[in-house]
């Protein structure tokens, strides 16, 4: 039925629906307030090393000091829904052990890590809304070291409110990547775009065995499935990124869409609850989830911008009855069917597969409204069998030549349409 639909539908969606999009690329560009698209030099970055924490304080003032090798510069922020202070920081080494730096007392949940080669991010998620009465670096007389004290104390949710508004009054809104236009298709390449999930301070899930992130094991197979393509004639691949950096979801579908991709294969490996389910699942995008795990992965994967401290859009349903967007939208979601398909045939009798491995949900990463999209859940790293495949350079060869067959698959039907 979907293949019919793709057969039909025959073509990349036309220019000049294309053009309707630029409306909605100021909209993307007001999800970036927060961060350039930072295509970062990947010199090695003599980083600062935080070499110990602690975290004290209740339910009304919790005090956090990190001590750096050198005296950090540090830039501090609110962001509402859910309300968090974000830290940013230059490039940093986390030396201190986990366990020294727990959510406690103000805060439901801390995160710290790298967002790209020169900076890295403190994120603190308020239990109650929280302003930092005091953020100063001062030296370190026993140790010759330098101490970042936060200071938060409780506010009123009207205060929080207003500092989180006062800031965006202040800062001018940067001229994001957002702005500058999508990339014409002038080629006659087909562009795939690799999304490797997670990264950064964003680690995703961990191996049940070995402790792996899932960062590591999207970006090893995206780096394999890359490989692959490159000797595909008339296929060019592009990944959003080739190195341990964060990049908010929104990002990826902007880089995707600024390459001109005709396809979008967003890649993880997460964990479940149970243990012993394992093998492959394939998600497209839809408002309404098709069960009760493809909803939870979801919100799990959604929640990846939150981690990062990305501000998000306060509509996240843009231009409601635009019958333009609506018709490319369909258009898209057609095809994306149709990619989705050929990866669960491509898949079947070669490696494992869940029950009814094609599911769908509102993954906030497939949300480009004229690229076909789709997130491919590699295995479960909840599952030992699973963690040792995924960790095992010769099945992510083969997982990633069964991908370039369904690539194929998938474009077939569209070359016989005049591409
Ligand atoms: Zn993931």
């Amino acid at each position: 039925m979907t293949r019919v639909l793709a057969l039909a539908a025959g073509r990349k969606p036309a220019f000049w629906t294309r053009i309707a999009f630029a409306a909605l690329v100021v909209f993307l560009g007001t999800i970036f307030a927060n961060g350039a698209l930072a295509v970062s030099a990947e010199a090695p970055v003599d980083r600062l090393v935080a070499y110990s924490a602690r975290i004290a304080g209740d339910d009304a003032r919790t005090r956090i000091v990190l001590d750096f090798d050198r005296p950090p510069t540090i830039e501090t922020r609110y962001i509402a829904n859910p309300d968090r202070i974000i830290v940013d920081l230059p490039a940093t080494a986390f030396a201190f052990a986990e366990d020294d730096l727990k959510a406690m007392g103000l805060f439901s949940d801390i995160r710290y890590g790298s967002m790209d080669a020169t900076s890295a991010r403190l994120v603190l998620t308020a239990a109650r809304p929280a302003r930092l009465a005091i953020a100063k670096v001062m030296p370190n007389e026993a140790d010759g070291g330098y101490r970042l004290v936060l200071d938060a104390e409780l506010v009123p949710e009207q205060d929080f409110a207003a500092l989180v508004s006062r800031q965006a009054w202040s800062e001018p809104q940067q001229a994001s990547a957002g702005t500058s236009p999508v990339a014409a298709a002038t080629t006659e390449e087909f562009v795939i775009a690799i999304d490797a999930g997670h990264g950064g301070i964003d680690a995703g899930a961990t191996g049940v065995a070995t402790k792996t992130p899932e960062k590591d094991i999207t970006l090893a197979f995206s780096k394999a499935l890359y490989e692959k393509l490159k000797g595909q004639t008339g296929i060019r691949a592009v990944m959003t990124r080739d190195a341990d950096k964060f990049l908010s979801l929104s990002e990826r579908v902007l880089i995707a869409r600024q390459k001109g991709a005709d396809l979008l294969i967003s890649l993880h490996a997460d964990t479940l609850r149970q243990a012993d389910i394992r093998g492959a699942t394939v998600y497209t995008i839809s408002d309404k989830a098709s069960d009760h795990m493809a909803a939870q992965l979801a919100e799990r994967e959604n929640f990846s911008d939150t981690i990062g401290g990305v501000e998000l859009p306060k509509e996240t349903e843009p231009e409601v009855g635009d019958i333009l967007l609506d018709l490319t939208r369909r258009e898209t979601q057609a095809f994306s069917i149709a990619m989705a398909e050929a990866v669960v045939g491509s898949f079947e009798g070669q490696i494992s597969l869940i029950n009814n491995p094609h599911r769908h949900a509102g993954f906030r990463v497939l949300q480009a409204p004229d690229v076909p999209s789709i997130l491919l859940e590699l295995g479960f790293l909840s599952n030992k069998e699973d963690e040792k495949l995924l960790l095992d350079p010769a099945w992510r060869g083969r997982v990633a030549d069964l991908l370039v067959e369904a690539i194929k698959r998938y474009r077939e039907p569209l070359m016989a349409n005049g591409g």
